[in-house]
């Protein structure tokens, strides 16, 4: 955790936070803060900047807060990801969060198990706890969209097209494609497939939605590392 993210509830004025529970205990116990310390938080949705220790014991973190710093810019960058099984969620929209992108959108494939779209993974409180711990990896206070697009082709056919208006977008899918272009406009879409690849017919409708196609290569990369890798390359 490289910023404690504040939430209005933790506010007991404008400039005084009081903290308890997971955020207290890694305080505690790997910042190791002392009174009297400054820790970098920020307000989630607004101002960042730092929080001297008042108070540090079992029961409570209280901060002095000077919240006088903008949030990093997001990315001019929508994410289009074929859901990742459970397990690789957590990491896949924390890493997207930390990346910066503005948008989000998991996205069903055929290649995707029916039997994700029910983890208790998806649901509004667990995903939005891996946004939060991905602002807090790269101190970040600004929640990107995240939407569920459980229908491959009203997402693909009916709203990739606007999303893709005026920007750029890119269909990730190894092999001998088209690499890396030159000029690109901004905003920027990346479609990223299962661990399975998308299959022949979904990257026809992706193409036909207005997506290129972009190899990184002939080795094939697990959806986080080629998110890295294509986030990497555009940023
Ligand atoms: N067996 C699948 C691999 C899927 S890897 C296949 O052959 O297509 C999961 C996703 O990561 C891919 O669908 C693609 O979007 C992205 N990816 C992985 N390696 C890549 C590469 N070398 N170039 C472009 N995209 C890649």
């Amino acid at each position: 955790m490289n910023l404690l993210l504040l939430l209005p509830e933790d506010l007991a004025a404008p400039d005084r936070a009081i903290l308890s529970g997971r955020r207290l205990a890694h305080v505690r116990e790997v910042h190791r803060a002392q009174v009297g310390d400054e820790l970098a938080v920020g307000l989630l949705g607004g101002a960042m900047g730092r929080g001297r220790v008042l108070r540090l014991d079992a029961g409570a973190l209280e901060l002095a807060l000077v919240l006088d710093e903008a949030p990093p810019p997001k990315l001019p960058l929508s994410l289009v990801i074929a859901l990742p099984r459970p397990k690789v969620l957590n990491r896949v929209v924390a890493a997207a969060a930390s990346l910066g992108a503005g948008r989000i959108v998991l996205l069903n494939a055929w290649k995707v198990e029916k039997a994700y779209w029910s983890s208790p993974r998806l649901q509004p409180d667990s995903l939005r706890q891996q946004l939060l711990l991905g602002l807090e990896q790269a101190r970040d206070t600004v929640l990107p969209e995240l939407r569920l697009a459980r229908l491959f082709r009203p997402f693909v056919e009916d709203e990739l097209p606007e999303l893709l208006a005026g920007g750029t977008g890119l269909l990730a899918h190894p092999g001998p494609g088209e690499t890396v272009p030159e000029v690109l406009a901004a905003p920027l879409t990346l479609a990223i497939g299962p661990e399975g690849g998308w299959i022949e017919a979904e990257v026809r409708s992706l193409i036909k939605a207005g997506l290129r196609p972009l190899s990184l290569g002939p080795r094939i990369l697990r959806t986080e590392t080629a998110l890295a890798a294509l986030v990497g390359k555009f940023f």
